[in-house]
């Protein structure tokens, strides 16, 4: 939450949200409250996290060169300061390592693959 007040849509310490209603009905709001705010972040930290206890690596690594071995998961070959969700083609992945107010719920065919082969994710 303290690096979200850093945002470039902060604007008189109000956070600014771009929200959608429907496809093509997207719409600012700055009343967003911030228990809902934290909820959906700690939704997606908590289904990333999932992610791994199901077999999945982050997609990239922002200090040390290392990626996902899946041949679909996009790479991001930039490290820090330039790794970030908007430069990284992988940033909106559900794996990409960095949380950031927008929602990262991509999933390739292979990621995909490992989640269901997991014995947690199969019917009995
Ligand atoms: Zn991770």
């Amino acid at each position: 939450m303290a690096h979200m007040g850093q945002d470039k849509k902060v604007i008189d310490g109000q956070l600014r949200f771009i929200l959608a209603r429907g496809i093509g009905e997207a719409f600012v709001a700055s009343d967003v409250p911030r228990d809902a705010v934290r909820a959906v972040l700690t939704a997606a930290l908590a289904a990333h996290e999932m992610g791994h206890f199901l077999g999945l690596f982050n997609t990239s690594e922002p200090t040390q060169g290392l990626f996902d071995p899946l041949v679909d998961t996009p790479r991001c070959t930039d490290t820090f300061p330039e790794f970030t969700r908007a430069i990284c083609p992988d940033g909106d992945n559900l794996m990409f390592p960095l949380l950031t107010s927008q929602l990262q719920v991509e999933i390739t065919p292979n990621q995909s693959s490992v989640i269901r082969a997991n014995p947690l994710t199969r019917e009995l």
